[in-house]
């Protein structure tokens, strides 16, 4: 790690997440200078742990996947939900998937990115936290304040392009007020916390035991509750429990209160009881994030382009989080190699690339929140891209679709880019992805 933030640099990254570092690392191995400041010291926690396997491209066009490979994270073969007592069963490989998804300890998954991002030739800075952003001038000045001594340091650095990935802070539309909230009625929160000897939903649909992980595969357990839904993820040490819950069903309860609700949930809801019961709670390991349902109405203009969770977030059902976090690093970073080589079109490749994040958004978006209406989603973008995508991926997003009663909206897209025909006949006579009960 460098000691002194420069002065200048042509890049400058805020945040360190898997939006930031990679991004930092395609520019540094194309030979931009950047610099990324990072408020937290690495390793940092941060939710988000199931990846699906599309995630791999993105890892092998930065050259990691091989690192990612080494470091031993559980594989996993799909997941399995329980909607509304509807139970669905999805497999990577019946999609053509020859990689499997992965849950990851996102301190040691996000570490292991940023450290790469160091070896690419990107000058990382931890505590340091960016304040405010200056787009006025031609080469916009960002404000920050280093943390790592007690003094405080405040000082400012001046690049061409600033890169926000600053998460859900989402610093710049925050700075420009372009920060919007879905409508109210899909306002959820979430509480998650950790437990030790967790039981684990096997791909043969039974549950196991703990130490049974060696031998069975296993599958990312979503089910629908009462409140809202849940998530079961098993790590190597421990497993994560989270639950999305309606805001209005927690207001006003203190942290004590939270914990005591989602104790008591774990201990009542089918299923998940069933997996905790040799299980012990880490104590303190519960956190909260209120609404968190947000998009900025712009993402990238000339100098500024903002990435992963700064641009927008959305209930993270189908795990895309981490893989629109790829997505977008990739397309920012296209557009601001071209507008390095051709200044006179850095608003075109701006305009592109806002167009390419648009599309992938509204696409997560009209997947996760399809019955709540379109909040934020560019119909029209949505549709070219089911046309454009490889069918078995596209089969694999609309079966996902049919595993919640969120769905009908995204249906009704896909029957207006005129894909849905295609597969509505096989999934009536094949139920895929239906399955019968669990061996709990
Ligand atoms: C409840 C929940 C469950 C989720 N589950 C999944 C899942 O299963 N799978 C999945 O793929 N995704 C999931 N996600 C989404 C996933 O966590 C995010 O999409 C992903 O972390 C986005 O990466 P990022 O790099 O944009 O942001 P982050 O990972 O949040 O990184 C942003 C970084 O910016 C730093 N930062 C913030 N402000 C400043 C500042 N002012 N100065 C300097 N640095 C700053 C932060 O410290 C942080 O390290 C989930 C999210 C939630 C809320």
């Amino acid at each position: 790690m460098q000691t002194t933030v420069p002065e200048k640099c042509t890049v400058l990254v805020i945040g360190g997440g898997p939006a930031g570092s990679s991004a930092a690392t395609h520019l540094a191995k194309q030979g931009v200078d950047v610099v990324l400041l990072e408020r937290a010291e690495f390793p940092r926690n941060q939710v988000g742990e199931s990846l699906i396997p599309h995630f791999w491209k993105f890892t092998d066009q930065l050259g990691v996947s091989e690192k990612i490979k080494q470091q031993g994270f559980i594989s996993k073969a799909g997941g399995i939900t329980v909607w509304n007592n509807k139970i669905h069963q999805i497999l990577f490989s019946d999609y053509g998937y020859t990689r499997p998804g992965l849950h990851i300890e996102r301190d040691v998954f996000d570490h292991l990115l940023l450290d790469f991002s160091v070896e690419q030739g990107v000058q990382v800075f931890n505590q340091v936290v960016v304040k405010k952003v200056d787009l006025s001038t031609a080469e916009p000045e960002v404000y920050y304040t280093d943390t790592r001594d007690t003094t405080n340091r405040d000082g400012k650095i001046q690049c061409r392009y600033v890169i926000d990935a600053s998460g859900h802070s989402s610093l710049l539309a925050h700075q420009l007020d372009t920060r919007q909230t879905i409508s109210s009625e899909i306002n959820f929160l979430s509480l998650w916390g950790y437990f030790k000897n967790s039981r684990f939903v096997g791909v043969d649909r039974q549950s196991h035991a703990n130490d049974e992980l060696d031998k069975m595969a296993p599958v990312t357990f979503v089910m629908s509750h009462e409140d809202g839904w849940l998530w079961h993820i098993i790590l190597r040490e421990k497993t994560s429990v989270g639950m999305i819950v309606h805001t209005d069903k927690l207001t006003g309860m203190n942290k004590a209160q939270r914990e005591v609700f989602f104790k008591q949930s774990c201990a009542q809801i089918p299923y998940l009881k069933d997996l905790l019961r040799e299980a012990e709670f880490i104590e303190n390991s519960l956190q909260y994030r209120p609404d968190y349902s947000y998009y900025a109405s712009e993402t990238c203009r000339e100098n500024y382009y903002c990435i992963g969770d700064a641009a927008g977030f959305v209930d993270p059902i189908f795990s895309h989080g981490v893989q629109n976090a790829f997505y977008n690093a990739a397309v920012a970073t296209m557009a601001i190699m071209g507008s390095l080589k051709n200044t006179s079109k850095s608003a075109r490749y701006a305009a592109l690339c806002e167009n390419r994040m648009q599309q992938f958004y509204s696409f997560s978006r009209a997947l996760s929140l399809g019955d709540f209406g379109c909040n934020g989603v560019h119909r029209d973008l949505v549709k070219s891209l089911m046309n454009a995508m490889p069918p078995l991926e596209l089969e694999l997003m609309l079966v996902a679709s049919e595993m919640t009663n969120r769905s009908e909206n995204f249906k009704q897209l896909a029957r207006e880019a005129g894909v849905w025909e295609q597969f509505s006949e096989q999934f009536e006579q094949q139920k895929r992805g239906v399955i019968e009960e669990l061996n709990f």
